[in-house]
Parts: structure tokens; C-alpha cells; sequence
């Protein structure tokens, strides 16, 4: 029996919906992120609570169940993932969100839900809105598992196209929208949905979602992942209007927003449009050096060469990238940037808005070693910069500097905007190997005269770099 009564229902989803948003508002700046992710936090507790309390539920022992489960998976998940791995965490619970309310609204329809709806036109609706999340919910969820294989490096991370491509990915998204009609279609004949029609139109997205994904290289992936965000946003928001659910109503379209809103800030910070993301793989012209080329010459450096470079320079600029998080070589670089500035050169770190594997997290890894955050420069700022500066140090980055993206029509990078360190006097770089970044496209820059390679793990090579300043 539900204890409490309807209009403590609704405040108790106003105080979590208030909630939501001044997470989402904290979320937007380093210092108020933490609060923000516990006050999120607070309103789905309470969002629970308030339903267990409101309705009379069956089943309460599965439910339960279920919730055990998804804990004892999610919480140990989320306390060890490493930091470089947070995307691959956010594809799969993404993927997963989009899956349960593509179940819930399966459910709904293929039970009494449409006949339990105050009129016939109510019912129609209903029917719509749950073929709407049973189609973006299975999309999101297979596009997400894929995303989360191509960041997981499970699979290919370039893009993966075949011949007509395009059209079978047309052909199966006309195919589910027209069995989304037919949902509605089924409804409006008789009040009740044939669960096969269901499963045939939960089938078929699936398919599409994976025809989405597949096409998208590796470094556009994390626009991908915002805009399936996006879309389990607008799913879950469908389904609160299937189960008259006026919190999934508001949560799932704050998620719907904020996911549009990512998707556009990040598509523009990689200076291409979405279209050309999601299918500029079918578009291009096979060309640009990929993967690890032929043997070329390159200039390997010691530990030595690079700290008298470093030591004798006026500017050095820090380049920091997903090598640096693989490494936790944060806590060294601010170790030699300290060392430089003692002997009176200037140190800036320039920050690319898509280096390492997630938005801002140049910025989170820096702040966890107390860089200040005024020698941190965005792109813009920074990239005038390098032509006064006497060594770029690029330390375990790769694609935010490969100048291909500037000059090699037909690489997936092609368009985004890069740190321009091929500007500065000296470059180095510190990295294991001649392997390519995650775009998978060789970098000429690496055989450029001016530039001197570090071969090592990042820790390890800028300790000895640390070690040789220090003995200048
Ligand atoms: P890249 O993946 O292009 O390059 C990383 C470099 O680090 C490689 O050259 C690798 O070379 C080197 N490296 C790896 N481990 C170590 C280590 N332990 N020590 C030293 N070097 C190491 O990274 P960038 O930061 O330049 O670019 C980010 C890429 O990831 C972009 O393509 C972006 O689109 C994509 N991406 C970004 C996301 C985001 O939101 N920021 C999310 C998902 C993808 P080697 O193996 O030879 O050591």
C-alpha cells in the first residue's frame, strides 16, 4: 500500500529534480564538481525513496534483487576504474540506461499498460512514445557497447566502413522508425501490442546502433558517446511520459539537454560538424599516412640531451596527453616545471580540449598535482605562444599535435584543431614507441629535424629528465 500521499509524491521529485540541476550546475566548474556530483547523488536516493514509498509495488523482492546486483556490480566498477578508462565507464552505463528504459517501455507495452490510459488518444501516444524509447534505447545501448569496445581497444578504433555502408544503415533506421509506426499502428487497431512486433523493432535497433557506430574513427568517439548520452536523455524522458513518471520526465530531459549541449561544445572544440563526425568515414578518400609507416630515421635523445634543452631555455611549453595519465607522470611534470621556473624560465602547459580520453582531463590530472590553474592555457590562448617558445615538450600526446590534421584531407582527424607545437624552436617527445595515437595516424612531426624523441614510460623518462636538470 503507498504511504505517502500524491503531493508529497510530487514535492519529494521537485527537491530531486532541483537537486539535478544545481549537480549539473556544480559540475560545470573544478571547484564546485565534487559538491555537485554529491548533491546528483542525494536527489536519486531520495528519487528512490520517494518512489518505494508512493506506489504500491509487486514484485518487491525481485526489485530489490535487482538492485543488490546492479550495486555489487556498479560500486566496486566505479572504484577501481582507472582514471584513463572513465569514458569506456560512462559508454557502458550509458548503454545500460538506455537498455533499461528501452525494457521498461517493452514491458509496459506489451502488458496493460495502454488499456490502464485515461483515453483512447492518451493511448496512442503512450504507444508512441514507448516505440520511440524502445527504438533510441536499443540504439544507445548497442552504439554504446560498441564505443565502449573501440575505447577499450577491443576492436578496431579507426573507422570500420564496407561498401553501401550508408545505405544499409538508411535502410535499417527507415525499418525501425516504420515498425515504431506499426507499433502505434497495432495500438490504435485493438489496445494491444503484439510482443514479436516489439522484439522485431528492439532487434532491428540494435542493428542500427552498431551501423552508427561502426563508421566513427577513434578520436571522435567522445562525441559519439555524449550524443548517445543524448539520446538515452530523450528515451528515458519518453518512458516517464509512458509511465506517468514526471521525475524521469524532467531527469532524462535535463540529460537529453545537457548531452545535446556537450556534443555541440565538443564537435566545435574538434572543429568539424556532427554530420561529418558520424559519417565523414563514408565521405573520405582513402589517404594520409595511418598506422606505423615504414622505417624513417628519427633523432632519439637521452634523459641528458633533453634536461639541456630544458635547462638552457627562456619558454618551455608542457604539452600534456593521454600518455601522461597512462603513466601518473602528473606529479613529476609539475616536479620539472617547479625545477625550470627556479632557474627563471617561464613554463606554460598548454591544454588541447580533446587530449587524453575524457573532457577536461588534462585539467583533473594537472589539479591533482596543484599546477595553478593560471600556467594551464586553453588551445586558443596558447597556440600564439609556441613561436616565442624555445622547446614544446609533448609528453605522452600524439593526435592533439599530429599536424595531419591541418594538412592531410581524408584522416580522421582532418579539421580538428591542433596544438601548434610545430611552431616552437625544439620539440620533444616522450614516448614508449613509434606507435601512432589513438587515431591511429602516424605523426610527421616525429620525424621533423627539430624534433628529439624520448623513448620510455613518461614517469620514468621525466624522472631522469628531473634527475639530469637538477645536475646542470
Ligand atoms: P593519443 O592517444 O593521440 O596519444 C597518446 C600518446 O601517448 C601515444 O603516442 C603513446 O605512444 C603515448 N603513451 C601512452 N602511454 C604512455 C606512457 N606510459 N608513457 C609515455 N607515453 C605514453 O593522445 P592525445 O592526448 O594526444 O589525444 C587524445 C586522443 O583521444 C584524441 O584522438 C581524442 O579524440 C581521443 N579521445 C579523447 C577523449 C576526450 O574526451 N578527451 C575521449 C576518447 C578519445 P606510445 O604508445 O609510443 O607510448
Amino acid at each position: 500500500m503507498a504511504l505517502l500521499p500524491l503531493n508529497v509524491t510530487l514535492l519529494g521529485y521537485l527537491i530531486a529534480a532541483v537537486c539535478f540541476i544545481i549537480a549539473l550546475k556544480g559540475l560545470s566548474a573544478p571547484g564546485t564538481a565534487r559538491r555537485g556530483n554529491l548533491i546528483g547523488a542525494a536527489g536519486g536516493v531520495l528519487a528512490v525513496l520517494v518512489t518505494f514509498l508512493s506506489y504500491d509495488l509487486h514484485h518487491l523482492g525481485w526489485i530489490l534483487g535487482a538492485m543488490v546486483v546492479g550495486a555489487a556490480l556498479g560500486v566496486p566498477a566505479a572504484r577501481r576504474v582507472a582514471m584513463t578508462q572513465m569514458p569506456q565507464l560512462v559508454a557502458l552505463f550509458n548503454g545500460v540506461g538506455g537498455a533499461a528504459a528501452a525494457l521498461v517501455a517493452g514491458l509496459e507495452l506489451s502488458g496493460t499498460g495502454l488499456s490502464n490510459t485515461a483515453s483512447s488518444g492518451a493511448a496512442l501516444v503512450a504507444a508512441g512514445a514507448g516505440a520511440f524509447t524502445i527504438l533510441v534505447g536499443a540504439i544507445s545501448f548497442s552504439g554504446s557497447c560498441l564505443t565502449f569496445g573501440k575505447l577499450q581497444e577491443l576492436m578496431a578504433t579507426r573507422p570500420v566502413t564496407f561498401p553501401g555502408g550508408p545505405y544499409v544503415f538508411g535502410v535499417g533506421l527507415l525499418a525501425g522508425v516504420a515498425l515504431a509506426v506499426l507499433v502505434v499502428v497495432d495500438a490504435w487497431s485493438d489496445s494491444s501490442i503484439h510482443p514479436l512486433l516489439l522484439i522485431v523493432l528492439a532487434l532491428v535497433a540494435l542493428a542500427v546502433g552498431v551501423l552508427f557506430v561502426l563508421p566513427v574513427g577513434g578520436a571522435d568517439v567522445p562525441i559519439v558517446i555524449s550524443l548517445l548520452n543524448a539520446f538515452t536523455g530523450l528515451c528515458v524522458a519518453a518512458s516517464g511520459y509512458v509511465l506517468g513518471n514526471v521525475l524521469l520526465l524532467i531527469g532524462g530531459t535535463l540529460v537529453g539537454a545537457s548531452g545535446t549541449i556537450l556534443t555541440r561544445l565538443m564537435a566545435a572544440a574538434m572543429g568539424r560538424s556532427l554530420s561529418a563526425t558520424l559519417f565523414g568515414a563514408f565521405r573520405q578518400k582513402a589517404g594520409g599516412p595511418t598506422g606505423p609507416g615504414e622505417e624513417r630515421p628519427v633523432r632519439s635523445g637521452s634523459p641528458e640531451d633533453v634536461a639541456i634543452l630544458l635547462g638552457y631555455a627562456r619558454k618551455v611549453i608542457m604539452v600534456p596527453g593521454y600518455g601522461l595519465a597512462v603513466a601518473q607522470a602528473q606529479h613529476t611534470i609539475r616536479e620539472l616545471a617547479d625545477l625550470l621556473e627556479a632557474r627563471g624560465i617561464e613554463v606554460l602547459y598548454a591544454i588541447h580540449p580533446v587530449a587524453g580520453r575524457m573532457p577536461g582531463h588534462m585539467n583533473v590530472l594537472l589539479a591533482e598535482a596543484n599546477v595553478p590553474y593560471e600556467v594551464l592555457k586553453e588551445m586558443d590562448a596558447v597556440n600564439p605562444e609556441f613561436s616565442t617558445a624555445d622547446v614544446a615538450l609533448v609528453v605522452g600526446a600524439n593526435d592533439v599535435v599530429n599536424p595531419a590534421a591541418k594538412t592531410t584531407p581524408g584522416v580522421p582527424i582532418y579539421g580538428m584543431p591542433i596544438l601548434h607545437v610545430d611552431a616552437a624552436q625544439q620539440v620533444v617527445f616522450l614516448k614508449r614507441s613509434m606507435r601512432p595515437g589513438f587515431a591511429g595516424i602516424e605523426n610527421e612531426l616525429l620525424y621533423d629535424p627539430k624534433t628529439m624523441l624520448l623513448f620510455g614510460d613518461a614517469k620514468e623518462s621525466l624522472t631522469k629528465v628531473v634527475a639530469g636538470v637538477k645536475g646542470l
